[in-house]
C-alpha cells in the first residue's frame, strides 16, 4: 500500500477504463498466435483477420496492461531518436535516407488509419516545439533539421530565442525547434478503438492469460498458456518491453526501461495557454527525454521522462517528475498532481526498431515487431500492420527497416543490469549540457 493521495494508475484509463477480463476458451486451433494486446499486436491481428486468418490475441494482464495505454500519446517520426550516423555508417547514406523518408510518413499512417476507421482518439496534429537547453544545442538542431530537410524533406523551422516566448512558457530554453508533422491523441481511446475494430473483424482476444510455452512442431507451434495449450500455424510477437524468458532469443534484442508520467490537476487555462501556446506536443535536447503536452481537454498538462529502476516506483517517478516539471516551468512549481503511473519501453541497440521472421534457435520462425526505443505510438501501429502483411504473404509489406541485423551483446540475456551506470552518465551529460 502506498500513503499517496495521487493515483497510481494511468490518467488515460478515467476516460477508457479497462475491460473486466472475462474468461474466454481457448480454441483448438487458429493460423495466427498474437503475443500481446498492444498496438502492434491488434493492428498485426487486425490486418491478418481481414485477410483471411484465424486469429487468437494472447495478453498476459488486462487488455491494454502495456505501454499502449501508458503512453504519452505523442506521435513524431522520431528520428532524433535513430541512430542516424549509426545507420549510414553501416548501410549507406541511401538506404538511411530511405529509412528517414519512410519513417516520415508514420504519423500520416496513423492519422489515415483513424479516419479510415472511425476511431476517435481526440487526434491533433499541431506539431512539436523541442527546446534548446544549451546554446550549442541549439546549432545542433539547426543542423540537423537541414540534414533532414535536404534527406527527407521534413518540414519545420528554428524558434530564436527571442521568438520563443510564442512556442512556450518555460524560461530556460536557448531557442528550439518546430517540426510539423507530429501530433497528440488519446493512447487508451485508440487502443479501444483497435480493440472493436479487431473484434468485429473476428479477432479472439484473450486477456489476462499469458503464453507461457512456444514449441516447435512440424506444422507450427503449440502455445502453452495457463490455462492449457493450443495450435498455431504462425506465431507473431508483439511484447515490445514486455517480451519475456518465452522468447528468449528475442528478450535478448531488446532493453527493457520503465518510463513515467504524471498528470496535474486541471489547471487554469490562462496558464496552459501561457505555458503552451500552440497547443503541440513538447520536447527538448536532454539526453534522458523529459515529454510533455497539454490533455486533450486542455485542462491539465501531462509530463512524462525516464522512470526510477525496472519497477514501477509511484513514490520515486512522483518525486522526480514533479522536480523536472517545476525546472522546465517553474510556475508549475507546487501544482497539485492527480496522478502517476508508469509502464515499459524497449530499446534496442542499433536504435531502430525492428520487424520480420526470426532464423534459427528456439524461436526459430516466429514473426516479430518491436524496439521502438520510446516512440511506438505511431511505429508500432505501422509495423504492425506491416507484420500482418508479411505473415499473409501479400504485396506492400516491406518496409526500409527489412533485413537490418537485430543485435545483441554477448551474454546479454534481458536483463539490463548496465543501465542504471548509462542513466547515471546520461544523468551527469544533462547536468552539464555535454
Ligand atoms: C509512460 C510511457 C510513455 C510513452 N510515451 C510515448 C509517446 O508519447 N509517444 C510514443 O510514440 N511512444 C510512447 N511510449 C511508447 C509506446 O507506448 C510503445 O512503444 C508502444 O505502445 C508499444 O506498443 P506494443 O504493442 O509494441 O507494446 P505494448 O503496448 O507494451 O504491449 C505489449 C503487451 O505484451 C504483453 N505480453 C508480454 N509478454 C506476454 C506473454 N508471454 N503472453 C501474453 N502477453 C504478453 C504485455 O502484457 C503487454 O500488454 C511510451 C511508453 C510509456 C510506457
Amino acid at each position: 500500500m502506498n500513503a499517496m493521495s495521487e493515483k497510481s494508475a494511468p490518467y488515460w484509463w478515467e476516460d477508457a477504463p479497462r475491460e473486466q477480463s472475462v474468461e474466454i476458451a481457448i480454441p483448438d486451433a487458429m493460423d495466427v498466435a498474437v503475443v500481446g494486446a498492444g498496438y502492434s499486436g491488434l493492428c498485426a491481428a487486425l490486418e491478418l483477420a481481414r485477410g483471411g486468418a484465424s486469429v487468437v490475441v494472447f495478453e498476459a494482464g488486462v487488455l491494454g496492461y502495456g505501454a499502449s495505454t501508458r503512453n504519452g500519446g505523442m506521435l513524431g517520426p522520431s528520428f532524433h531518436k535513430l541512430g542516424i550516423e549509426g545507420l549510414k555508417s553501416k548501410y549507406g547514406v541511401e538506404r538511411t535516407n530511405t529509412i528517414l523518408r519512410e519513417s516520415l510518413g508514420f504519423v500520416d499512417y496513423l492519422r489515415d488509419f483513424l479516419e479510415t476507421e472511425g476511431i476517435d482518439a481526440d487526434f491533433v496534429q499541431n506539431g512539436r516545439f523541442r527546446g534548446a537547453l544549451r546554446a550549442h544545442h541549439y546549432d545542433a538542431m539547426a543542423r540537423q533539421l537541414d540534414d533532414l530537410q535536404a534527406a527527407a524533406g521534413v518540414k519545420g523551422a528554428m524558434i530564436p530565442k527571442a521568438d520563443q516566448h510564442n512556442e512556450t512558457g518555460s524560461p530556460i530554453f536557448h531557442g528550439g525547434v518546430v517540426y510539423d508533422y507530429d501530433a497528440g491523441l488519446h493512447p487508451a481511446k485508440y487502443h479501444d478503438g483497435l480493440v472493436r475494430r479487431a473484434r468485429e473483424a473476428g479477432v479472439v482476444i484473450i486477456a489476462q492469460t499469458a503464453v507461457t510455452g512456444l514449441v516447435k512442431t512440424a506444422t507450427g507451434f503449440d502455445v502453452v498458456t495457463a490455462r492449457g495449450t493450443t495450435r498455431a500455424a504462425q506465431v507473431a510477437v508483439c511484447s515490445n518491453g514486455y517480451t519475456d524468458k518465452v522468447t528468449k532469443d528475442l528478450r535478448r534484442r531488446v532493453i527493457p526501461l520503465r518510463s513515467a508520467m504524471i498528470a496535474t490537476e486541471p489547471l487554469e487555462s490562462g496558464l496552459i495557454k501561457q505555458l503552451m501556446p500552440n497547443n503541440r506536443v513538447y520536447g527538448d535536447s536532454r539526453r534522458l527525454v523529459a515529454y510533455y503536452r497539454p490533455s486533450p481537454d486542455g485542462k491539465r498538462i501531462l509530463f512524462g521522462a525516464r522512470g526510477s529502476g525496472l519497477d514501477d516506483n509511484p513514490v520515486a517517478n512522483l518525486r522526480s517528475l514533479r522536480f523536472s516539471l517545476s525546472e522546465i516551468y517553474p510556475q508549475l512549481s507546487g501544482v497539485p498532481i492527480s496522478h502517476v503511473w508508469s509502464g515499459l519501453v524497449a530499446y534496442t541497440f542499433d536504435h531502430v526498431p525492428h520487424v520480420g521472421q526470426f532464423g534459427g534457435g528456439q524461436q526459430g520462425g516466429v514473426f516479430y515487431a518491436m524496439g521502438y526505443c520510446g516512440s511506438g505510438v505511431a511505429r508500432a501501429s505501422y509495423f504492425g500492420n506491416k507484420l500482418g502483411r508479411k505473415m499473409l504473404g501479400v504485396d506492400n509489406c516491406e518496409t526500409a527497416f527489412d533485413d537490418l541485423v537485430f543485435e545483441t551483446r554477448p551474454f546479454y540475456t534481458g536483463n539490463p543490469w548496465f543501465m542504471p551506470a548509462v542513466l547515471a552518465w546520461h544523468r551527469i551529460a544533462d547536468r552539464f549540457g555535454l
